[in-house]
């Protein structure tokens, strides 16, 4: 399994984690492996570095000697007592299995990820209660102390040396575990030919990425000029991407970020947001340009971040009640938050027709989008005769509600039902007013 991450502290951290180790443990152990050997696993205790007298009269500096043991050429590997690799492994049995232990992966005796092998053996068959506690401690400090005195076992165990370790270790904790958005493996569209981030987000998102929300732009801009207007912090909103009129694309916030788009934080820490050049006026069509890179954005995004299927249920309540799959993205529209035609018409009717080609395009299923459990089929409307004079309009299901007033005596098309304080049953009028009590309405 190769190791994951761009960096070598994030690739053993995400080893250490693949171990079962928790966060603490795993930056408790970084932490002390950080003051053996600044995390190169060709390191050479500098006290045997340019000394020929300890080492078989050759002067080695960390990649000769790793060149050399691994040629044969130098043979006091096992014996020399010279601290060495990520832990500097120093006493000779040690030295000796970890020798073992790369020939038998057949990889340098430098080797990053065989070291790491090393390390989870050795703790696991020499050190196993060491070991049970990385995979249990909630402190970076006692993680940190644990390896310390009882792992690596320097001459040194003064008070000043374990705060000190200890602060690596918090340092890579801050740095991994607080920001873990960073090492969930998000990435950026290479699509995008313009990158202007926005200062407007909330940075790193605080939920798994599992929805894409497209908006109108109200606008025929370019990528690049839908990014200007995003810059300034006055603005207050960003997106995540821009598409241009032209099916540019620019990158304006990352998507390991939370944009700040459609109104809704709950929405936003979970979604990539488009913003797609449209016109001014309703239906806010986009170019045919536009809507094909909007449809190789989606793709892409979809395709990154592990997803197989775009759904798009359709209905609000029906989206936010629906737990996606693994591989499961959901489409949703800024209407549902705010008083808005977003994403205007001509996008709104296109939406489960983007779900349907970027799925067909994954090569998932291609799902009629699911019914989600415990959701009756749509519902049909009725209408219903009002005679009392006195039947109040509630803003919602119920009499906690504020009421917008009386109802007029008269035939009314009720669009939705629900249960509520102090009706049997509520309706939901179709003019958009609000609610009331079908205990007093009857179906005509
Ligand atoms: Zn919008």
């Amino acid at each position: 399994m190769p190791l994951i991450g761009k960096t070598i502290d994030e690739k053993i951290w995400n080893y250490l984690k693949a171990q079962g180790l928790t966060d603490f443990g795993a930056a408790g152990l970084i932490g002390n492996l950080q003051a053996e050997s600044g995390l190169s696993s060709t390191n050479l205790q500098n006290s045997f570095e340019n000394a020929p007298a300890k080492t078989g009269g050759v002067s080695y500096t960390d990649a000769s000697y790793t060149a050399a043991v691994d040629s044969g050429a130098y043979t006091g590997f096992v014996s020399d007592r010279a601290g060495y690799g990520l832990a500097q492994w120093t006493y000779p049995t040690r030295k000796q299995a970890l020798l073992n232990f790369v020939k038998t992966m057949g990889r340098s005796i430098g080797d990053l990820e065989a070291q790491l092998g090393f390390l989870i053996t050795e703790l696991a068959g020499s050190f196993p209660r060491v070991l049970a506690d990385l995979k249990s401690t909630t402190s970076v400090q006692e993680a940190s102390d644990c390896v310390l005195l009882n792992f690596e076992r320097p001459a040194d165990q003064s008070q000043s040396v374990k705060n000190k370790r200890a602060g690596y270790g918090q340092a890579f904790y801050d740095k991994f575990a607080k920001g873990s958005a960073d090492v969930m493996g998000y990435t950026n569209s290479s699509l995008a030919t313009v990158k202007l981030i926005s200062p407007n987000k909330n940075s790193p998102r605080n939920k798994p990425l599992d929805i894409i929300t497209i908006h109108c732009f109200v606008g025929q801009v370019t990528a690049k000029r839908g990014c200007e207007v995003f810059q300034p912090t006055s603005k207050n909103a960003s997106c995540n991407y821009v598409v241009g009129l032209d099916g540019g694309i620019g990158l304006c916030v990352e998507e390991k970020d939370r944009s700040w788009c459609t109104s809704s934080a709950a929405n936003d820490n979970r979604a990539v947001t488009i913003e797609v050049a449209s016109d001014t006026a309703h239906p806010y069509a986009v170019t045919a340009k536009a809507y094909a890179a909007l449809l190789d954005l989606v793709t892409d995004i979809c395709r990154r971040n592990g997803k197989r299927k775009l759904l798009w249920l359709g209905d609000k309540a029906k989206t936010l009640a629906y737990k996606p799959a693994a591989d499961e993205m959901l489409l949703t529209v800024h209407r549902w938050y705010a008083a808005k035609a977003c994403p205007g018409e001509y996008l709104f009717s296109r939406q489960a027709a983007i779900a349907e080609e970027v799925t067909k395009r994954l090569g998932g299923a291609s799902a009629p989008t699911p019914a989600p459990p415990n959701t009756a089929t749509d519902f049909e409307s009725y209408t219903v005769r009002v005679t009392a004079t006195n039947l109040n309009i509630r803003k919602g299901a119920g009499t906690n509600f504020h009421s917008a007033g009386y109802i007029k005596p008269g035939v009314y098309t009720i669009v939705e039902e629900a249960d509520g304080k102090g009706a049997t049953r509520w309706g939901k009028l179709k003019s958009g007013m609000g609610w009331i009590s079908l205990d007093y309405a009857k179906k005509v």
